[in-house]
């Protein structure tokens, strides 16, 4: 839509307030409304001002004046409002003299245009394509946290209001006595499956919004692990819908009087959610990524893309599993990837090539990433590395990053030796993304100031779990 159908768009559809959206840099959605008279078509481009001080991860209280810039292609009326609402995602910038913006260096955003620009002049490809798929847990209305296999603490939304000893699978299945199994979610039918109505729900507000969905099903984890598929799409186009996916999927699921979590592993001993990521390179409308002749089917470019994966995974770690949780989920057993190995269908490795002839299907699926992800961020970083695979020649094989295409979960500690894991904690990622990221930096697309403010973030979440004692520590220490 230009500016001009955006404003017949939202009187058409009796708009009378704006949503403006954007995106903070740990990866969520932040926003603010006015009444529908304030859109003019000169706001597309001189934007609204906004306080950026108390914005996790944008500027300092004395430089904080800021701009949202609405991107018309992104228009929709907001489906959760009582009052009808358009609304808008934005760009960011700083407000500069006489009129003169620049855009704002942390506005993830602005990084993802920034790495489909660099793709170009890359000549390498044109497009780059990304398919996300996230998984969640949807729960009735309370936060848990699971402490061991039964056992789970709740808490109140609003403070730190601690019961104990509910079993969690009774609750996102509850349903006459037909309890799923741990682990066994993957995928009966109703009346063990509670929550297809609710799933259903969600992929038709997708798909009036724009969103095409792929299909929708129950996940392993019995507590109700849910996933929706979307199809591909260009970089920052699929780094939107994520925004959008997550923001229907919570709060349709809210309509239910339910709640969702996109944590990486709410619950100890069944599956944690995972957002593995698809990609590939195309140039003229032609895919780069096969070769008939090629190990399952990929072409040496394809090849050297996931060498730059493998290679920069441990500093791309820090951005594909963002959080102190993601590590609980990074463990053997739970089809989410530990080594960092290449392989055509094995789950338990960090790249997997999905099986498919058509040259067009061919793509690279890599698995550590997890909902909790900034999506503009991660694709930008996933195709940065890629890029520097392919620039810099990096076969996987040359590199002992397989392909393997045994169980890792079950290879015996000596074959494990050769094999590189991912890392085992958030810590131990940072310290990787402030060895290497180099690769980002490339083209301007990442800058040193927003890794910067990037890794104080994290490392601050990382001591806020790290200081406090945590529930199982009772049960192994208390009687010390
Ligand atoms: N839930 C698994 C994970 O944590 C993935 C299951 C699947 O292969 O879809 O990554
Ligand atoms: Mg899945
Ligand atoms: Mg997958």
């Amino acid at each position: 839509m230009t500016p001009e159908e955006v404003l017949r768009f939202a009187k058409e559809n009796g708009a009378k307030m704006i949503d403006l959206k954007f995106t903070d840099l740990p990866g969520t959605w932040q926003h603010f409304s006015m009444p529908l008279h304030q859109l003019e078509e000169e706001a597309f481009v001189e934007g609204f001002p906004f306080d950026g001080s108390s914005v996790r991860g944008f500027q300092a209280i004395n430089e904080s004046d800021m701009l949202v810039i609405p991107d018309a292609s992104t228009a929709i009326m907001d489906p959760f409002t009582a009052v009808p609402t358009l609304s808008l995602i934005c760009n960011i910038a700083h407000p500069g003299d006489a009129g003169f913006k620049t855009r704002y260096s942390r506005d993830p955003r602005y990084v993802a245009q920034k790495a489909e620009d660099y793709l170009r002049t890359s000549g390498v490809a044109d497009t780059a394509y990304f398919g996300p798929e996230a998984e969640f847990y949807i729960f009735d209305s309370v936060h848990y946290v699971s402490t061991d296999n039964k056992q789970c603490v709740e808490v109140d939304s609003d403070e730190a209001h601690w019961t104990s000893g509910r079993d969690l699978r009774h609750d996102g299945s509850r349903n006459m006595g037909h309890l799923m199994r741990v682990k066994e979610g993957y995928f009966p039918v109703a009346p063990n499956d509670t929550l297809q109505d609710l799933r259903t729900e969600m992929v038709l507000k997708l798909e009036e919004l724009g969103i095409t969905v792929e299909a929708q099903h129950h996940e392993v984890g019995a507590a109700g692990q849910s996933e929706i598929d979307i199809r591909f799409d260009t970089l920052t186009k699929t780094a939107d819908s994520m925004l959008l996916y997550k923001y229907i999927v919570k709060n349709m699921a809210r309509k239910y009087g339910k709640t969702v979590t996109f944590m990486p592993k709410p619950i100890y001993g069944d599956n944690g959610s995972g957002m593995h990521t698809h990609s590939s390179l195309w140039k003229d409308e032609k895919p780069l990524f096969y070769d008939g002749d090629g190990y399952a089917g990929l072409s040496q470019m394809a090849r050297y893309y996931i060498g730059g994966i493998l290679l920069h995974s441990p500093a791309l770690m820090a951005i594909a599993a963002p959080s102190t949780n993601s590590y609980k989920r990074l463990v053997p057993g739970f089809e989410a990837p530990v080594n960092l190995v290449f392989s055509q269908g094995n789950r338990s490795a960090a790249v997997r090539i999905p099986s498919t002839n058509s040259p067009k299907g061919k793509r690279v699926e890599f698995r550590p990433p997890d909902p909790t992800a900034n999506p503009y961020l991660l694709f930008s970083a996933l195709l940065m590395a890629g890029l520097d695979g392919i620039r810099r020649e990096i076969d996987p094989s040359d590199y002992g990053y397989g392909p393997v295409d045994r169980d890792l979960y079950h290879m015996s500690a000596e074959d494990l030796r050769e094999i590189c894991s991912v890392p085992g904690s958030l810590d131990e990622a940072l310290n990787a993304l402030e060895k290497d990221h180099s690769f980002l930096l490339e083209g301007d697309v990442f800058t040193y100031d927003l890794l910067e403010k990037y890794i104080d973030l994290k490392r601050e979440q990382s001591a806020t779990v790290r200081m406090r004692p945590v529930p199982i520590e009772f049960s192994l220490y208390y009687d010390a």
